[in-house]
Protein backbone atom coordinates (compact mmCIF):
# COMPACT_ATOMS: atom_id res chain seq x y z
CA UNK A 1 0.00 0.00 0.00
CA UNK A 2 1.12 3.55 -0.65
CA UNK A 3 0.83 6.36 1.93
CA UNK A 4 0.53 9.57 0.10
CA UNK A 5 2.20 12.54 2.18
CA UNK A 6 -0.20 15.33 1.22
CA UNK A 7 1.12 17.46 -2.53
CA UNK A 8 2.46 20.74 -2.49
CA UNK A 9 -0.05 23.46 -4.06
CA UNK A 10 -0.22 24.21 -7.44
CA UNK A 11 -0.27 27.93 -8.15
CA UNK A 12 -3.24 29.66 -7.55
CA UNK A 13 -6.14 28.44 -9.84
CA UNK A 14 -3.80 26.21 -11.50
CA UNK A 15 -4.95 22.78 -12.12
CA UNK A 16 -1.35 21.54 -11.88
CA UNK A 17 -0.15 18.02 -12.11
CA UNK A 18 2.77 16.23 -10.07
CA UNK A 19 4.61 13.28 -10.91
CA UNK A 20 4.04 10.89 -8.05
CA UNK A 21 5.91 7.50 -8.85
CA UNK A 22 5.23 6.36 -12.61
CA UNK A 23 1.84 8.23 -12.32
CA UNK A 24 1.02 11.60 -12.90
CA UNK A 25 -1.29 12.92 -10.28
CA UNK A 26 -3.48 16.40 -10.96
CA UNK A 27 -3.54 18.64 -8.13
CA UNK A 28 -6.36 20.40 -6.97
CA UNK A 29 -7.12 23.87 -7.91
CA UNK A 30 -6.04 25.97 -5.33
CA UNK A 31 -9.95 27.86 -5.95
CA UNK A 32 -11.20 24.32 -5.17
CA UNK A 33 -14.20 24.78 -2.47
CA UNK A 34 -15.41 21.74 -0.27
CA UNK A 35 -14.25 17.92 -0.99
CA UNK A 36 -14.34 17.99 -4.91
CA UNK A 37 -12.46 15.00 -7.07
CA UNK A 38 -11.15 15.48 -10.31
CA UNK A 39 -14.48 13.84 -11.89
CA UNK A 40 -17.00 15.98 -10.33
CA UNK A 41 -18.23 14.64 -7.28
CA UNK A 42 -17.96 16.64 -4.18
CA UNK A 43 -18.24 14.42 -0.74
CA UNK A 44 -20.66 15.95 2.06
CA UNK A 45 -20.83 12.71 4.19
CA UNK A 46 -18.01 11.88 6.35
CA UNK A 47 -17.17 8.38 7.59
CA UNK A 48 -15.16 8.39 10.53
CA UNK A 49 -13.60 4.78 12.52
CA UNK A 50 -13.11 5.37 16.00
CA UNK A 51 -11.43 1.95 16.22
CA UNK A 52 -9.61 -0.60 14.40
CA UNK A 53 -11.16 -3.36 17.22
CA UNK A 54 -13.98 -6.08 17.19
CA UNK A 55 -14.95 -7.90 19.58
CA UNK A 56 -16.79 -10.18 16.76
CA UNK A 57 -14.91 -12.37 14.04
CA UNK A 58 -17.36 -11.71 10.89
CA UNK A 59 -15.96 -14.22 8.23
CA UNK A 60 -16.60 -11.36 5.78
CA UNK A 61 -14.52 -9.27 7.14
CA UNK A 62 -12.37 -10.08 10.01
CA UNK A 63 -9.54 -13.21 10.33
CA UNK A 64 -10.50 -15.56 13.01
CA UNK A 65 -7.29 -14.54 15.26
CA UNK A 66 -8.52 -10.39 14.66
CA UNK A 67 -5.62 -8.60 13.47
CA UNK A 68 -2.46 -6.65 15.04
CA UNK A 69 -4.46 -3.81 16.75
CA UNK A 70 -3.60 -0.46 16.10
CA UNK A 71 -1.39 0.62 20.03
CA UNK A 72 -3.15 3.62 21.50
CA UNK A 73 -0.69 6.29 20.07
CA UNK A 74 -1.77 5.62 17.48
CA UNK A 75 -5.09 5.98 17.64
CA UNK A 76 -6.77 9.27 17.20
CA UNK A 77 -7.91 10.86 20.60
CA UNK A 78 -11.19 12.23 21.32
CA UNK A 79 -9.87 15.66 20.81
CA UNK A 80 -8.24 15.13 17.32
CA UNK A 81 -11.76 13.11 16.18
CA UNK A 82 -13.50 16.40 17.25
CA UNK A 83 -11.24 18.67 15.62
CA UNK A 84 -11.11 17.05 12.79
CA UNK A 85 -15.03 16.85 12.22
CA UNK A 86 -14.87 20.37 12.83
CA UNK A 87 -12.88 21.03 9.85
CA UNK A 88 -14.70 19.06 8.25
CA UNK A 89 -18.00 20.98 9.26
CA UNK A 90 -16.69 24.34 9.25
CA UNK A 91 -14.16 24.32 6.35
CA UNK A 92 -15.30 21.57 3.99
CA UNK A 93 -18.83 21.33 3.81
CA UNK A 94 -19.80 18.02 5.40
CA UNK A 95 -23.03 17.22 6.04
CA UNK A 96 -23.06 14.13 7.69
CA UNK A 97 -21.17 12.49 10.05
CA UNK A 98 -21.39 8.12 10.52
CA UNK A 99 -19.28 6.92 13.50
CA UNK A 100 -17.90 3.32 12.67
CA UNK A 101 -15.25 0.83 13.17
CA UNK A 102 -14.32 -1.88 14.04
CA UNK A 103 -16.59 -2.19 16.85
CA UNK A 104 -17.22 1.92 17.88
CA UNK A 105 -19.26 0.90 20.86
CA UNK A 106 -15.46 -1.06 22.23
CA UNK A 107 -14.39 2.62 22.58
CA UNK A 108 -14.58 3.85 26.41
CA UNK A 109 -15.44 7.35 25.30
CA UNK A 110 -17.58 7.02 22.66
CA UNK A 111 -20.25 8.62 24.70
CA UNK A 112 -17.69 11.53 25.25
CA UNK A 113 -16.69 12.09 21.81
CA UNK A 114 -20.17 11.95 20.41
CA UNK A 115 -21.42 14.84 22.87
CA UNK A 116 -18.36 17.15 22.30
CA UNK A 117 -19.40 17.13 18.60
CA UNK A 118 -23.08 17.52 19.06
CA UNK A 119 -21.62 20.58 21.19
CA UNK A 120 -20.05 22.04 18.17
CA UNK A 121 -22.39 20.89 16.09
CA UNK A 122 -26.34 21.31 16.98
CA UNK A 123 -27.15 20.09 13.34
CA UNK A 124 -25.19 17.76 12.04
CA UNK A 125 -27.14 14.44 11.68
CA UNK A 126 -24.65 11.77 13.49
CA UNK A 127 -25.39 8.04 12.77
CA UNK A 128 -23.46 5.09 14.36
CA UNK A 129 -22.79 1.65 12.73
CA UNK A 130 -22.14 -1.13 15.29
CA UNK A 131 -22.91 -5.08 15.60
CA UNK A 132 -24.85 -4.14 18.98
CA UNK A 133 -22.73 -5.44 21.22
CA UNK A 134 -23.46 -3.59 24.81
CA UNK A 135 -26.13 -1.36 22.89
CA UNK A 136 -28.77 -2.52 25.83
CA UNK A 137 -26.56 -1.00 27.88
CA UNK A 138 -25.37 2.36 25.97
CA UNK A 139 -28.04 3.31 23.78
CA UNK A 140 -29.79 6.02 26.48
CA UNK A 141 -26.31 7.88 27.08
CA UNK A 142 -25.48 7.77 22.77
CA UNK A 143 -28.83 9.18 22.81
CA UNK A 144 -28.55 11.54 25.18
CA UNK A 145 -25.32 12.75 23.79
CA UNK A 146 -26.52 13.48 20.52
CA UNK A 147 -26.59 10.51 18.23
CA UNK A 148 -29.59 11.05 16.31
CA UNK A 149 -29.40 6.97 14.03
CA UNK A 150 -28.28 3.65 14.45
CA UNK A 151 -27.37 1.09 11.96
CA UNK A 152 -27.49 -2.25 13.53
CA UNK A 153 -25.33 -5.35 11.94
CA UNK A 154 -27.20 -8.52 11.87
CA UNK A 155 -26.40 -11.40 9.37
CA UNK A 156 -28.86 -14.21 11.00
CA UNK A 157 -31.73 -15.00 13.41
CA UNK A 158 -30.51 -18.18 14.10
CA UNK A 159 -28.09 -18.71 17.26
CA UNK A 160 -25.91 -21.39 15.21
CA UNK A 161 -25.82 -18.81 12.20
CA UNK A 162 -25.04 -16.38 13.98
CA UNK A 163 -21.89 -18.02 15.60
CA UNK A 164 -20.93 -19.68 12.55
CA UNK A 165 -20.66 -16.39 10.68
CA UNK A 166 -19.46 -14.17 14.12
CA UNK A 167 -17.22 -17.14 14.98
CA UNK A 168 -18.44 -16.21 18.75
CA UNK A 169 -21.17 -18.28 20.34
CA UNK A 170 -24.01 -17.11 22.29
CA UNK A 171 -24.19 -12.92 21.70
CA UNK A 172 -27.16 -12.88 19.34
CA UNK A 173 -29.74 -12.37 22.17
CA UNK A 174 -27.73 -9.54 23.36
CA UNK A 175 -27.44 -8.32 19.62
CA UNK A 176 -31.32 -8.26 19.46
CA UNK A 177 -31.52 -6.62 23.19
CA UNK A 178 -29.76 -4.26 22.02
CA UNK A 179 -31.59 -3.52 18.95
CA UNK A 180 -34.58 -3.29 20.97
CA UNK A 181 -33.10 -1.01 23.49
CA UNK A 182 -32.15 1.70 20.61
CA UNK A 183 -35.85 1.46 19.41
CA UNK A 184 -37.08 2.11 23.21
CA UNK A 185 -34.74 5.05 23.78
CA UNK A 186 -35.86 6.69 20.28
CA UNK A 187 -32.93 6.63 18.25
CA UNK A 188 -34.46 7.24 14.89
CA UNK A 189 -35.29 4.84 12.13
CA UNK A 190 -33.20 1.46 13.26
CA UNK A 191 -31.13 0.49 9.43
CA UNK A 192 -30.25 -3.10 9.86
CA UNK A 193 -27.29 -4.51 7.59
CA UNK A 194 -27.20 -8.22 6.49
CA UNK A 195 -24.52 -9.65 4.68
CA UNK A 196 -25.51 -12.74 2.89
CA UNK A 197 -23.32 -15.64 2.45
CA UNK A 198 -23.85 -18.41 0.58
CA UNK A 199 -24.69 -21.85 1.70
CA UNK A 200 -24.58 -20.40 5.18
CA UNK A 201 -27.32 -17.73 5.60
CA UNK A 202 -29.14 -16.89 2.17
CA UNK A 203 -32.02 -18.42 3.01
CA UNK A 204 -32.85 -16.32 5.72
CA UNK A 205 -33.06 -13.44 3.74
CA UNK A 206 -37.36 -13.77 3.50
CA UNK A 207 -36.89 -14.21 7.54
CA UNK A 208 -34.92 -11.46 7.95
CA UNK A 209 -36.95 -8.67 6.16
CA UNK A 210 -40.27 -9.79 8.15
CA UNK A 211 -38.58 -9.44 11.20
CA UNK A 212 -37.19 -6.34 10.39
CA UNK A 213 -40.83 -5.53 8.71
CA UNK A 214 -42.85 -6.25 11.88
CA UNK A 215 -40.59 -3.74 14.10
CA UNK A 216 -40.30 -1.35 12.15
CA UNK A 217 -36.99 -1.21 11.13
CA UNK A 218 -35.16 -0.97 8.08
CA UNK A 219 -33.24 -3.68 6.46
CA UNK A 220 -30.47 -3.26 4.13
CA UNK A 221 -28.71 -6.35 2.31
CA UNK A 222 -25.27 -5.46 1.42
CA UNK A 223 -23.66 -7.29 -1.21
CA UNK A 224 -20.37 -9.18 -0.02
CA UNK A 225 -17.18 -7.01 -1.03
CA UNK A 226 -13.87 -8.29 -1.53
CA UNK A 227 -12.66 -6.72 1.38
CA UNK A 228 -12.40 -9.53 3.48
CA UNK A 229 -8.98 -10.91 5.76
CA UNK A 230 -8.78 -14.50 4.34
CA UNK A 231 -9.51 -13.37 0.57
CA UNK A 232 -12.33 -16.36 0.31
CA UNK A 233 -14.10 -13.60 -1.47
CA UNK A 234 -15.30 -15.23 -4.91
CA UNK A 235 -17.90 -13.53 -7.75
CA UNK A 236 -19.79 -16.74 -7.97
CA UNK A 237 -20.10 -16.92 -4.12
CA UNK A 238 -21.29 -13.42 -3.50
CA UNK A 239 -24.98 -13.20 -3.61
CA UNK A 240 -25.80 -10.41 -6.06
CA UNK A 241 -28.76 -7.95 -5.28
CA UNK A 242 -30.68 -9.48 -8.37
CA UNK A 243 -30.51 -12.87 -6.45
CA UNK A 244 -31.53 -11.16 -2.93
CA UNK A 245 -34.93 -9.64 -5.22
CA UNK A 246 -35.53 -12.95 -6.30
CA UNK A 247 -35.30 -15.07 -3.01
CA UNK A 248 -37.63 -12.29 -1.70
CA UNK A 249 -40.27 -12.44 -4.31
CA UNK A 250 -42.12 -15.72 -2.96
CA UNK A 251 -43.32 -13.51 0.11
CA UNK A 252 -42.92 -9.96 -1.22
CA UNK A 253 -43.44 -7.72 -3.94
CA UNK A 254 -40.95 -5.08 -4.27
CA UNK A 255 -41.54 -2.00 -5.80
CA UNK A 256 -38.44 1.00 -6.10
CA UNK A 257 -39.27 3.81 -3.53
CA UNK A 258 -40.40 6.42 -5.39
CA UNK A 259 -37.57 8.73 -2.57
CA UNK A 260 -34.79 10.28 -4.27
CA UNK A 261 -31.85 8.27 -3.63
CA UNK A 262 -29.40 11.27 -3.44
CA UNK A 263 -26.46 9.21 -3.33
CA UNK A 264 -26.90 6.83 -0.59
CA UNK A 265 -25.55 3.84 -1.67
CA UNK A 266 -28.74 1.58 -1.04
CA UNK A 267 -31.12 0.90 -3.53
CA UNK A 268 -34.29 1.46 -1.78
CA UNK A 269 -37.98 -0.60 -2.56
CA UNK A 270 -40.83 -0.37 -1.26
CA UNK A 271 -42.33 -3.69 0.27
CA UNK A 272 -46.26 -4.90 0.17
CA UNK A 273 -46.36 -8.65 1.96
CA UNK A 274 -47.98 -11.34 -0.56
CA UNK A 275 -51.19 -12.84 0.37
CA UNK A 276 -51.70 -16.73 0.95
CA UNK A 277 -53.05 -16.77 -2.14
CA UNK A 278 -50.27 -14.67 -3.74
CA UNK A 279 -51.72 -10.85 -4.84
CA UNK A 280 -49.96 -8.36 -3.04
CA UNK A 281 -51.14 -6.75 -0.32
CA UNK A 282 -52.73 -3.01 -0.75
CA UNK A 283 -50.58 -1.32 2.13
CA UNK A 284 -46.82 -0.51 1.93
CA UNK A 285 -45.19 -2.75 4.68
CA UNK A 286 -42.26 -0.89 4.87
CA UNK A 287 -38.75 -0.29 3.24
CA UNK A 288 -35.96 -2.70 1.99
CA UNK A 289 -32.34 -1.38 0.79
CA UNK A 290 -29.95 -3.58 -1.64
CA UNK A 291 -26.78 -2.23 -1.26
CA UNK A 292 -24.97 -3.60 -4.90
CA UNK A 293 -21.86 -2.30 -3.98
CA UNK A 294 -20.56 -4.63 -7.12
CA UNK A 295 -23.03 -5.25 -9.50
CA UNK A 296 -24.66 -2.18 -9.80
CA UNK A 297 -22.04 0.13 -8.50
CA UNK A 298 -22.94 3.59 -7.38
CA UNK A 299 -19.32 5.56 -7.91
CA UNK A 300 -20.79 8.18 -10.44
CA UNK A 301 -22.46 9.65 -7.24
CA UNK A 302 -20.28 8.64 -4.20
CA UNK A 303 -20.41 11.45 -1.81
CA UNK A 304 -18.38 9.88 0.77
CA UNK A 305 -14.96 10.40 2.14
CA UNK A 306 -13.64 8.16 5.28
CA UNK A 307 -11.42 8.52 7.90
CA UNK A 308 -9.50 5.58 9.20
CA UNK A 309 -8.82 5.20 13.04
CA UNK A 310 -5.51 6.83 12.80
CA UNK A 311 -6.38 9.57 11.05
CA UNK A 312 -6.03 8.36 7.34
CA UNK A 313 -7.97 9.84 4.21
CA UNK A 314 -9.61 7.05 2.42
CA UNK A 315 -11.23 8.84 -0.56
CA UNK A 316 -12.85 5.34 -1.66
CA UNK A 317 -13.28 1.89 0.04
CA UNK A 318 -11.44 0.25 -2.77
CA UNK A 319 -8.53 2.49 -2.56
CA UNK A 320 -4.94 1.84 -2.38
CA UNK A 321 -3.92 5.14 -0.66
CA UNK A 322 -4.30 6.94 2.36
CA UNK A 323 -2.92 10.55 2.99
CA UNK A 324 -2.05 10.66 6.91
CA UNK A 325 -3.58 13.46 8.43
CA UNK A 326 -3.15 12.54 12.19
CA UNK A 327 0.28 13.18 11.90
CA UNK A 328 -0.52 16.91 10.72
CA UNK A 329 -2.60 17.41 13.71
CA UNK A 330 -0.08 16.84 15.78
CA UNK A 331 2.64 19.33 14.75
CA UNK A 332 1.31 23.06 14.98
CA UNK A 333 -0.26 23.12 11.27
CA UNK A 334 -3.35 24.98 11.50
CA UNK A 335 -6.71 23.83 10.35
CA UNK A 336 -6.67 25.59 7.00
CA UNK A 337 -3.29 23.20 6.09
CA UNK A 338 -5.15 20.12 7.35
CA UNK A 339 -8.25 21.20 5.45
CA UNK A 340 -5.99 21.52 2.28
CA UNK A 341 -4.58 18.18 2.57
CA UNK A 342 -7.56 16.68 2.72
CA UNK A 343 -8.86 18.43 0.06
CA UNK A 344 -6.31 17.11 -2.05
CA UNK A 345 -6.81 13.59 -0.87
CA UNK A 346 -9.89 13.60 -2.43
CA UNK A 347 -9.18 15.49 -5.40
CA UNK A 348 -7.38 11.96 -6.46
CA UNK A 349 -10.23 9.83 -5.43
CA UNK A 350 -10.50 6.80 -8.12
CA UNK A 351 -13.34 7.35 -11.17
CA UNK A 352 -14.40 4.03 -10.34
CA UNK A 353 -13.62 0.87 -8.25
CA UNK A 354 -13.36 -1.15 -10.73
CA UNK A 355 -15.41 -4.36 -9.56
CA UNK A 356 -17.89 -4.41 -11.25
CA UNK A 357 -15.41 -5.68 -14.44
CA UNK A 358 -16.58 -8.92 -15.48
CA UNK A 359 -12.94 -9.99 -15.18
CA UNK A 360 -12.93 -9.21 -11.79
CA UNK A 361 -12.18 -13.45 -10.75
CA UNK A 362 -8.93 -12.30 -13.04
CA UNK A 363 -6.09 -10.21 -11.82
CA UNK A 364 -7.98 -7.34 -13.25
CA UNK A 365 -8.99 -6.18 -9.47
CA UNK A 366 -6.24 -5.98 -7.28
CA UNK A 367 -7.71 -6.34 -3.69
CA UNK A 368 -6.66 -3.65 -1.04
CA UNK A 369 -4.56 -4.81 1.54
CA UNK A 370 -7.06 -3.18 4.21
CA UNK A 371 -9.73 -5.69 5.26
CA UNK A 372 -13.36 -3.59 6.18
CA UNK A 373 -12.95 -3.17 9.86
CA UNK A 374 -9.58 -2.03 9.44
CA UNK A 375 -10.81 0.61 6.83
CA UNK A 376 -13.66 1.53 8.86
CA UNK A 377 -17.21 0.31 7.14
N1 LIG B 1 -18.57 -3.41 13.61
C1 LIG B 1 -19.61 -2.60 13.11
C2 LIG B 1 -20.65 -3.40 12.40
O1 LIG B 1 -20.40 -4.57 12.11
O2 LIG B 1 -21.70 -2.85 12.13
C3 LIG B 1 -19.12 -1.48 12.22
C4 LIG B 1 -18.01 -1.80 11.25
S1 LIG B 1 -18.43 -2.96 9.97
C5 LIG B 1 -16.91 -3.04 9.08
C6 LIG B 1 -19.55 -1.99 8.98
C7 LIG B 1 -20.39 -2.75 8.01
O3 LIG B 1 -19.55 -3.33 7.05
C8 LIG B 1 -21.20 -3.89 8.62
O4 LIG B 1 -22.56 -3.69 8.33
C9 LIG B 1 -20.67 -5.12 7.94
O5 LIG B 1 -21.69 -6.06 7.70
C10 LIG B 1 -20.14 -4.55 6.65
N2 LIG B 1 -19.09 -5.38 6.06
C11 LIG B 1 -17.96 -5.84 6.61
N3 LIG B 1 -17.25 -6.55 5.71
C12 LIG B 1 -17.95 -6.55 4.56
C13 LIG B 1 -17.74 -7.09 3.27
N4 LIG B 1 -16.66 -7.81 2.97
N5 LIG B 1 -18.67 -6.85 2.32
C14 LIG B 1 -19.79 -6.14 2.59
N6 LIG B 1 -20.03 -5.58 3.79
C15 LIG B 1 -19.13 -5.79 4.77
FE1 LIG C 1 -16.51 -6.66 13.60
FE2 LIG C 1 -18.27 -5.31 12.17
FE3 LIG C 1 -16.24 -6.62 10.96
FE4 LIG C 1 -18.17 -8.02 12.09
S1 LIG C 1 -18.40 -6.61 10.35
S2 LIG C 1 -15.96 -8.37 12.34
S3 LIG C 1 -18.74 -6.77 13.79
S4 LIG C 1 -16.05 -4.89 12.30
Amino acid sequence: MKISLGLPLPSAGALATVISGSRTTPLVPASSVGLRDRYGRRATDMRLSLTDKCNLRCTYCMPADGLNWLTKKHLMTDNEIVRLVRIGVEQLGIRELRLTGGEPLVRADLVDIIRAIRTSHPDLPISLTTNALGLENKAQALKDAGLNRINISLDSLHPDTFAQLTRRPLLLNRVLAGAEEADRVGLGLIKINAVLVRGVNDHEAPQLLDWALTRGFELRFIEQMPLDADHGWTRKGMISAAEIRQRLEPGFVLTPDPRQRGGAPAERWEVRRRTAGGAPNAGVAGTVGIIASVTEPFCSDCRRTRITAEGKVRSCLFSHEETDLLGLLRTDADDGAVARRWQEAMWGKPKAHGMDNAGLDTADYVQPERTMSAIGG
